[in-house]
């Protein structure tokens, strides 16, 4: 599943691709990935975009003079935006994929097309189709906004509110963590990254953190996430015109899949336990 260091990476790409483009056309391959709007072409139709904003994992593109209409896009399970540019080079990424789902578009997986003016055109590819692409209104896109907390990313993230509101939960650091309403985007991965990073134990209660370890668990929730966009997220790829090298952020995960290997900081073996509901990794030599 695409984390929020993906999804922001593509963010990232198509909002410099696709912003300031007009849509010419809209195909819908498969209409459950439109929410079953058969308005979609027609709304969308000479639409100027005019930014791509995130809020969680939730993508939502806005049209220039347009204040009521938006575009929600969340890629789920399966999803992958692909921009195609008129030499057919692609850019793209979300679920990670083998490399022939990165050419021929569209392909069977392909549910709904984008086309600009200039001929450049943006696919949504969905294999399981739990992912969408739907119009929404500006009360429906503030319903959405108000499910998401604070993101550690974000340069207004308070490491004070963070701590205190700490204090009045009593569940297990990770659960409250991978609580979108509390603070957004920190996935199963990032968490326990993070609190590795912070030598914290996901187990711990959460109300118990002393006033250090929070302050040092918010500085690693924002710099795991931030290292991860920077080299493009753990399972996204792109392709022939994004030049460099193909980023991964798997390379650097020190805890997380690492059960049975040696911790790179103490020594000890890495462990795997439920927690919250999840597959949990952690130190026991050097996470308290
Ligand atoms: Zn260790």
């Amino acid at each position: 599943m695409p984390e929020l260091p993906e999804v922001e990476t593509v963010r990232m790409q198509l909002h410099h691709k696709v912003v300031g483009k007009t849509i010419s056309s809209v195909e819908v391959f498969h209409n459950k990935s439109v929410n079953h709007d058969e308005t979609i072409e027609e709304t969308l139709a000479g639409k100027i975009v005019a930014d791509i904003d995130r809020v969680g994992k939730l993508m939502i593109f806005s049209f220039k003079n347009e204040s009521d209409v938006f575009l929600l896009a969340h890629l789920k399970m399966t999803g992958q935006f692909f921009y195609v540019d008129t030499h057919g080079d692609v850019i793209g990424g979300g679920h990670s994929m083998g490399d022939s789902d990165g050419r021929g578009f569209p392909h069977k997986h392909s549910r709904v097309a984008f086309h600009f003016t200039d001929r450049t055109s943006l696919y949504f590819n969905d294999m399981r189709l739990f992912g969408y692409t739907k119009l929404a209104t500006a009360a429906e896109v503030a319903v959405a906004r108000s499910k998401f907390g604070p993101e550690p990313i974000a340069s207004t993230f308070d490491c004070q509110w963070f701590a205190s509101k700490l204090k009045k939960r009593k569940t297990p650091i990770k659960a409250a963590l991978l609580d979108q309403s509390f603070v957004a985007g920190l996935g199963n991965i990032y968490v326990d990254e993070a609190l590795w990073r912070a030598k914290i134990r996901p187990t711990r209660r959460a109300d118990k953190l002393t006033k250090a370890e929070a302050a040092l668990l918010c500085k690693a929730a924002g710099d795991v996430m931030n290292e991860s966009i920077a080299v493009g997220g753990t399972t996204f790829q792109h392709f022939k015109d994004t030049g460099g090298a193909n980023g991964n952020f798997t390379d650097y995960l020190k805890v997380f899949g690492q059960q049975g290997t040696v911790c790179s900081r103490c020594g000890d073996t890495i462990k795997k336990i439920r927690c919250a509901g999840r597959g949990t990794h952690y130190c026991p030599g050097c996470q308290r």
